[in-house]
Order: C-alpha cells, then sequence, then structure tokens
C-alpha cells in the first residue's frame, strides 16, 4: 500500500500499478512516460463509486488485489485521492510541458475557485461504497 505517493492516471488508488492500457503517456515534464489518456481497463482492474459525506458520490480505480482493502481503508484511500487531485492542479506547468498538450486551467479567477474546491473534499469523507463494477473481464 502505497499512501504517501501521488494517485496517477490509469494507476490503482492504492498501489499505484497501472490497471489501464494507456493511449497517451506524457512526452515531457514532471511525468514523463506515465499514462496522460488511458484506454481499457486491464483484465481484474475494478472501479468503486463511494458515497461522499457531501451528498456527491466518486467512482474511483483498483487494482484486483486492492479493491476489498479500499472498503477497508475510506479515510485514507480519500485524502490519497483528493490531495493527488491538488497535486496534479499545483504542478501543472510543469507536467503539461508537451507543446501538444495544453494544461487545464490559465485564467487565474478559474484556478481560485478550482483550489478551493479541491481543499472542500479534505473537509469531506467517504461514507460508503455505492457500486462495484469489474472491468477488463473476458465475457463483458
Ligand atoms: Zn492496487
Amino acid at each position: 500500500m502505497k499512501w504517501d505517493s501521488v494517485k496517477l492516471t490509469g494507476c490503482c488508488t492504492i498501489c499505484d500499478t497501472e490497471i489501464y492500457e494507456s493511449r497517451l503517456r506524457y512526452r515531457t515534464g514532471l511525468l514523463a512516460g506515465k499514462i496522460s489518456a488511458p484506454a481499457e481497463a486491464k483484465l481484474g482492474a475494478c472501479g468503486i463509486t463511494f458515497l461522499i459525506s457531501d451528498g456527491s458520490s466518486v467512482r474511483l480505480s483498483f487494482c484486483g488485489n486492492c479493491a476489498d482493502l479500499a472498503h477497508k481503508n475510506m479515510g485514507k484511500v480519500w485524502a490519497k485521492a483528493v490531495k493527488s487531485q491538488i497535486w496534479y492542479f499545483v504542478n501543472a506547468e510543469k507536467i503539461y510541458t508537451d507543446p501538444g498538450m495544453k494544461a487545464p486551467i490559465h485564467d487565474a479567477k478559474q484556478r481560485v475557485i478550482v483550489i478551493q474546491g479541491l481543499y472542500h473534499h479534505l473537509d469531506t469523507f467517504l461514507l460508503e461504497p455505492i457500486a462495484v463494477e469489474k472491468w477488463g473481464d473476458a465475457d463483458a
């Protein structure tokens, strides 16, 4: 289990194993070589939708080994997911360095709104899993 690492796109929320095939990878910047756009899920990957304490919901992905751990570690799972989103946002200029990529947000006012929204989630918590999907099954 890796609770202090950043949850990267296309990877398990708990152990950071790649659970998606990559459609695109970062060519430059802080995440060079990592998945930038995921394609289909690998065999055994799992998506769990959680109810959040503010009434919204979120779907997070896990490898087959970690899916059961997610239910027992919702506090750590959510803290990692939220902190990772903040990390992506704060480091956007060092991540989206490829000339073909565009950092998602440039406008200063928009940046404030987004960062406030992300920090708001640090005050929320996961209440319970409400749906579990197994992806990448051969017969799915
Ligand atoms: Zn895992």
